[in-house]
């Protein structure tokens, strides 16, 4: 059984839905193996360091994240996050180039499921804190700019302008 990259489209919909359903492990919507090598594949191929499911189109609350060994967490929470935050830059493969500041917790502890369903208990720190941050608000339709400052907001919206220019002009060539 080989992995798949699955084309990272504008998917805007899916992105904001709010209501993503949790993976089912006694009726499985999809095979949980093959989703979470579908994940790790395209995260990889697009040089990502997290990716959630309803950023290619699968609505289901999943996502992974490039640890070492690649980490596939279905069902994530968040149990704690520390007062203490930092403010690191942060990108999203749904918003290529896309590069802005935020503010978020510094340490975080969370529960979730591995595909095989096996419950896994874990704290984080820094930027692997910042990535299950980033992927877990993806699985509420909650999108990283919408927790920046006002600051950081206008530095989106320049940047995206431009970027979804170029995205149209590199889609264009492809035709
Ligand atoms: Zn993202």
């Amino acid at each position: 059984m080989s992995e798949h990259v699955i084309p990272i489209g504008d998917l805007n919909d899916m992105l904001r839905d709010k209501d993503i359903p949790a993976f089912d492990f006694k009726n499985p919507q999809t095979d949980p193996v093959k989703l979470a090598k579908d994940l790790i594949a395209t995260m990889q191929a697009g040089n990502g360091i997290g990716l959630a499911a309803n950023q290619i189109g699968i609505r289901l609350k999943v996502f992974c994240m490039q640890t070492d060994p690649p980490m596939v967490c279905f069902n994530p929470r968040i149990t704690w996050q520390s007062e203490e935050t930092v403010k690191l830059e942060e990108g999203c493969l749904s918003y290529p180039g896309v590069i802005i500041k935020i503010e978020r917790p510094q340490h975080i502890r969370v529960r979730f499921f591995d595909p095989y369903g096996t419950p896994i208990v874990k704290k984080f720190t820094g930027m692997a804190a910042r990535c299950f941050l980033h992927e877990y608000d993806h699985l509420q339709g909650k999108l990283y700019y919408e927790r920046a400052d006002w600051f950081q907001k206008e530095k989106f919206e320049k940047r995206w302008k431009i970027a979804k220019r170029r995205l149209r002009k590199i889609a264009k060539l492809k035709r």
